[in-house]
């Protein structure tokens, strides 16, 4: 086999020490990697390139695509966006994967007996990051989930699943409440799961989900969760296990994945041979598997639990050891390299050592092509500006429809129905929702419906902020959700 080209970004903070331990380590357990350095970071971002990535290091990614990457600092203010965004969605790295793994007594945690893979969608949801101010009291995020981004996900964690031998996985949304979006999330997940009888799937509301996850996480093997539950979740289970310090993580498209801790950059650490590596170097281990050379990534993955097992810890676990009344040997970044690197062949004895005799490679999925469905259009929400109360702007509203193929269904005010019959107890903002059907509800509408009674409200002196169109499928099913109290 060729020798693997691996891009590395050494990051910033304590970036640059445990990528340099984490790469000693790796090398000293024969993997066979060329390692290819690029800059990105904190300096590429002062030199003037907000996105903190230049042409070629884009140009190694393509090329390697792998690239295992140490945290970096996102410079506060002046527009600098998160470089880790800009290269999951750049790269369509879809699939972000966090184990979280207890190791007690050796690394004290609460609970013992966790050993949970987070598979978090890494590119869609709120993280769009598509955000309007749209009057002077209201902003908006729209939380975009699509049907490839959530077929594209649920097989990912089933191939997971399937691959690492793990036996169930749970679904965590909230679709009791974003019925079309978390809705499509879960809708997809247990499509999916029909193909795998042989995994067990189920899913939780989000809320006491995580607080069923939180209380016994022993009881869980995989969740699954689009990307804000994933981002909250996974830093939470990092935490619990003992330290986010030892949290690895791996974030995987079809043809390129990035392997990084899940932990930034701790500038207040840096330089002073500090920082725990284990989170990257575990974030390695999961890398050789994905390379193909899983007999490098076994050996290293049982040194490092030989290394605790034998004490020898970073400030971050010694503290915890500490507080916890154990022995321990507290070393740097350098020294706790070293120590994995001597117990490189031995295995745990108390801790289960791990084994990958097999390259794991996952399955590209396949998407559904739904582009050519037929949807009806059988309405307009109509989005206005108004300091006015609902029944003068409903009844205002109502006469601009006279003559014209649409009614006013309802209007609504943080999605909350006001007008007609609203209650004078409901708070009221400047950003009105204006629902409106063809005059025989549930017939289509057309473009032109839409704009005319656009300008019949703006002519009124009414601002138009925006409109959404209403879809119903041929079955009749809707394609947008009712206002509250509608
Ligand atoms: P952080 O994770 O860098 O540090 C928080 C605290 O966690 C540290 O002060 C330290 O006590 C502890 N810690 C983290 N990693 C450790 C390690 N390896 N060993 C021992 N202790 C460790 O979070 P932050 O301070 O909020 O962020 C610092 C910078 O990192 C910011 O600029 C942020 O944007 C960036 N960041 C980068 C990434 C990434 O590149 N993937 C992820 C998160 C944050």
């Amino acid at each position: 086999m060729a020798k693997q080209t691996i891009t590395v970004a050494r990051g910033d903070g304590i970036g640059p020490e445990i990528m340099d331990a984490s790469i000693r380590v790796l090398d000293a357990a024969g993997a066979d990697v060329e390692w290819e350095h690029i800059d990105v970071g904190e300096q590429v971002y002062l030199s003037g390139n907000t996105s903190g990535i230049g042409q070629e290091a884009w140009d190694s990614i393509k090329k390697n695509k792998v690239l295992f990457k140490a945290p970096i600092t996102t410079p506060q203010g002046g527009g600098y966006k998160s470089l880790n965004v800009t290269i999951r969605k750049t790269l369509g790295l879809y699939a972000n994967v966090r184990p979280a793994i207890a190791y007690d007594p050796f690394v004290p945690s609460k609970f013992p007996g966790m050993n949970v893979v987070t598979i978090r969608e890494n590119e869609e949801d709120l993280y769009a990051g598509i955000e309007h101010q749209q009057t002077p009291e209201v902003t908006q995020c729209l939380k975009i989930i699509t049907r490839p981004g959530c077929e594209k996900i649920c097989q990912y964690a089933f191939e997971y699943a399937k691959a690492y031998g793990r036996k169930r996985i749970t679904c965590m949304i909230k679709d009791n409440i974003m019925k079309i979006t978390d809705g499509l999330f879960v809708k997809v997940f247990y499509e999916t799961a029909k193909k795998y009888p042989e995994i067990q799937a189920d899913d939780w509301i989000i809320d006491i989900g995580m607080a069923k996850l939180v209380d016994a996480p022993e009881e869980f093997d995989m969740v699954l969760m689009p990307n804000l539950y994933g981002d909250v979740a996974t830093d939470i289970l990092g935490l619990m296990t003992g330290s986010v310090g030892i949290a690895p993580g791996a974030n995987v498209g079809d043809d390129i994945a990035m392997y990084e801790a899940i932990h930034g950059s701790a500038p207040r650490h840096a330089g002073q041979n500090k920082a725990n590596p284990s989170g990257l170097l575990l974030s390695g281990v999961m890398m050789m598997v994905q390379v193909g050379q899983p007999e490098v990534a076994e050996k290293v993955h049982n040194a490092w639990l030989k290394t605790i097992e034998d004490g020898i810890v970073t400030y971050d676990l010694a503290r915890k050891l500490k507080a916890a009344g154990k022995e321990y040997t507290e070393v740097g970044t350098k020294e706790f390299a070293d120590a994995v690197i001597e117990r490189l062949g031995q295995k745990p004895s108390t801790l289960e050592a791990v084994k990958y005799d097999k390259a794991i490679k996952i399955k590209k999925p396949e998407l559904t092509n739904v582009r050519n469905t037929k949807m009806n259009l059988i309405g307009c929400d109509i989005f206005t500006k108004d300091d006015c109360d609902a029944n003068t702007i409903g009844d205002k509203l109502v006469e601009l429809t006279e003559g014209t193929n649409i009614a006013l269904k309802m209007i609504s005010n943080r999605g909350q129905k006001v007008y007609p019959s609203g209650h004078p107890e409901t708070f009221l903002t400047d950003h009105w929702r204006c629902r409106f059907y063809n005059k025989t509800q549930g017939d289509v509408i057309t473009n032109s419906d839409i704009t005319d009674m656009m300008n019949k409200i703006s002519d009124a002196g009414i601002e138009v902020i925006k409109t959404e169109n209403l879809y119903a499928f041929e079955d009749g099913e809707r394609a947008y959700s009712l206002g509250q109290g509608e």
